[in-house]
């Protein structure tokens, strides 16, 4: 019973980091977003993930959206999405 709770509450790190990713680039849900708040106080290594992340996605924000442009395609953007889901292998 408290071996379930546990998988059901506490993400690995390697589910703490996918959702930090997901969280940068769209909404996640409230329990998604209480999971990793959770796993982000007790693991030390994605709370620097989590920091490292964040300064690296102001950066490229900052660069992107100079001006309210950017020079990125929807193209692109799917072109991407794509190769990441497959080298995932969701
Ligand atoms: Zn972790």
């Amino acid at each position: 019973m408290l071996k379930k709770f546990i998988n059901i509450m506490f993400l690995s790190c390697c589910e703490a980091t996918l959702l930090m990713e997901k969280r940068c680039a769209e909404d996640i849900s409230p329990k998604e977003n209480f999971r990793l708040s959770l796993h982000i106080r007790m693991c030390k290594w994605c709370r620097i993930y989590q920091e490292k992340l964040e300064i690296l996605d102001g950066i490229l924000k900052r660069k992107l959206f100079q001006d309210g442009k950017t020079n990125i395609n929807q193209y692109d953007i799917q072109l991407l999405k794509d190769k990441i889901i497959k080298n995932l292998n969701i």
